[in-house]
């Protein structure tokens, strides 16, 4: 770990920026080298394999003030995972970083520091060198005296935690903290995010969040959910196959609404939200574009993808390849999650030609970490 003469800690924790391009940087070298360019799964893999830990080094010190609950994408370094995780997906920066940190099944670095800290903090104890014990004691002394210690980083961290109180004792009588449960239990606040929009009507909410949750995200059981403190991250099928990078792409930015369908260019163009392609009055997003845009061309697409509407789409049919009335969020999901190949060139066809040409030239401004 390198000190910052004022021991400023956020200026210690930069210097692990250097590290993380330089794991990034040979990410993306091997992947040119053995052929992973359209393997996404695999950059994301070595991601956590060698960026992340990259972004650790020294953690337990100097990140105990940006553990906070509120503090998750404050961090530099942060913000080069997440350009790593956006570059790979192929999506813009302003992508939600929740949602991309959701598809790409990692967690935020500050899930691993915190976990890092409190080991630090179980392996002083357990340790039998007064080196390790000293200062830790002096640490927890100073609490009452200054906010500026690392014992008081951590305390103030601890809040909106379940065990919060249990975990402040502990700590301020100098005890151990079940690592386990700590780990459930961060977990379980940052699946906050998730919880918090989990009843929220997708169709009333312009919310990016609420969409990718409803349509999009992978929901796994409620027993998991319960055991580990949240619902275990897993990458979507797609990301697993191996496709051109171009359909990965726009799987991609249809998923996380990177897009420029009406829903999201109006936004920042100011303009009208509702379909340009058919005279419904709706609004153009995802689902629209999907089950219900009478434009000719996108019902002929239907045509050709209809083995992939018959078993979620009773009134679906071929002579009106359209659906009139709106879809329950779990039919779309359904839809969304099924185990077809095709699927992603339906969405592949449909992005183009609602997407062409206007927007290829801002979404493909290199985004990636390893380019800077
Ligand atoms: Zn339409």
């Amino acid at each position: 770990m390198t000190y910052h003469q004022t021991l400023n800690m956020t200026a210690s924790s930069e210097h692990a920026a250097i590290p993380m391009l330089a794991a990034a940087h040979q990410i993306r070298g091997f992947e040119r080298d053995t052929a992973l360019c359209d393997k996404p799964f695999a950059s994301l893999w070595l991601a956590k394999a060698y960026v992340v830990p990259a972004g650790m080094y020294g953690c337990q010190v100097w990140s105990s003030g940006s553990l906070r609950e509120g503090d998750v994408f404050r961090p530099t370094l942060q913000a080069l995972h997440l350009n790593f995780l956006k570059g790979t997906l192929g999506v813009k920066r302003s992508a939600s970083n929740w949602a991309v940190l959701r598809e790409c099944a990692h967690e935020p670095l500050h899930f691993y520091w915190f976990r890092a800290a409190i080991r630090f903090y179980s392996g002083m104890l357990s340790s039998n060198s007064a080196t390790l014990e000293q200062p830790l004691h002096a640490d927890l002394k100073l609490v009452r005296r200054t906010k500026t210690s690392w014992a008081s980083d951590i305390l103030r961290a601890f809040e909106g935690l379940r065990g919060c109180d249990t975990y402040t004792q502990a700590l301020l009588q100098g005890l151990p903290i079940c690592y386990s449960d700590f780990t459930a239990d961060l977990r379980f606040r940052m699946r906050k995010v998730w919880r918090d929009i989990a009843d929220i009507n997708p169709l009333e909410s312009d919310n990016k969040l609420v969409t990718y949750h409803s349509w999009f995200a992978f929901q796994a059981d409620s027993c998991t959910r319960v055991r580990n403190g949240g619902a275990p991250l897993i990458s979507p099928r797609y990301l697993h196959l191996e496709l051109p990078k171009h359909v990965m792409r726009n799987v991609s930015r249809f998923r996380l609404r990177a897009h420029t369908l009406t829903v999201e260019s109006s936004i920042w163009r100011a303009g009208d939200s509702h379909c340009d392609k058919c005279s419904c009055a709706t609004v153009q997003n995802e689902v629209h574009v999907l089950f219900h845009c009478q434009d000719l061309f996108v019902c002929s697409l239907r045509r050709k993808y209809s083995f992939l509407f018959f078993p979620f789409c009773q009134s679906f049919s071929i002579e009106a390849p359209y659906i009139p009335h709106a879809l329950p969020s779990q039919t779309v999901f359904d839809f969304l999650s099924q185990r077809h190949n095709r699927l992603c060139h339906i969405i592949l066809d449909i992005t183009d030609y609602f997407l062409a040409g206007e927007d290829q030239q801002q979404t493909n401004q290199p985004n990636d970490l390893a380019g800077g």
